[in-house]
């Protein structure tokens, strides 16, 4: 699925055709999302402890997520994702304004590079460890005289 949580989408079809809004739950394994505001139903929830009221509540309803369109925060269009890679990340990006959709993708890169960097201490290390034998070499022949 294109379409992930907090996306701002706007629904292409049905009785809600028009309406932009929040997505507040998805469902990959159904393929469906629920949109704030959007498949409203009354739903009778019964009093279950004494301080409780039954009453009818409003909730939204899960919507097939081919009737949405995810709409893009920089430029305000309703667009068809694009896939694309940085490295082996993969990421969300708008096809009209080039804007990456995912926040968590410059923290990702992020800890890509942290990871790049990793074997790089290593070799430090080991230079460090390298040092510290010359260093204690010429203690060993003292001690030994
Ligand atoms: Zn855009």
């Amino acid at each position: 699925m294109n379409v992930k949580l907090n996306d701002n989408v706007v629904v292409i079809t049905g009785k809600y055709a028009g309406k932009k809004g929040k997505v507040i739950a998805t469902s990959p394994k159904n393929s469906t999302v629920v949109v704030e505001g959007v498949n409203i139903r009354k739903k009778a929830k019964k009093a279950r402890k004494a301080n409780e009221v039954s009453k009818i509540v409003e909730t939204e309803g899960p919507i097939d997520v081919s009737n949405v369109m995810v709409v893009c925060p920089s430029c305000d269009k309703a667009i068809r994702v694009k896939m694309n890679f940085e490295g082996k990340i993969k990421h969300r990006v708008c096809p009209k304004c080039g804007a990456v959709l995912d926040k968590a993708f410059a923290g990702k890169v992020k800890n890509a590079k942290k990871k790049e960097e990793a074997p790089k201490k290593r070799v430090r290390k080991r230079a460090k460890k390298e040092e510290a034998e010359t260093v204690a070499e010429p203690a060993n022949g003292n001690s030994e005289e």
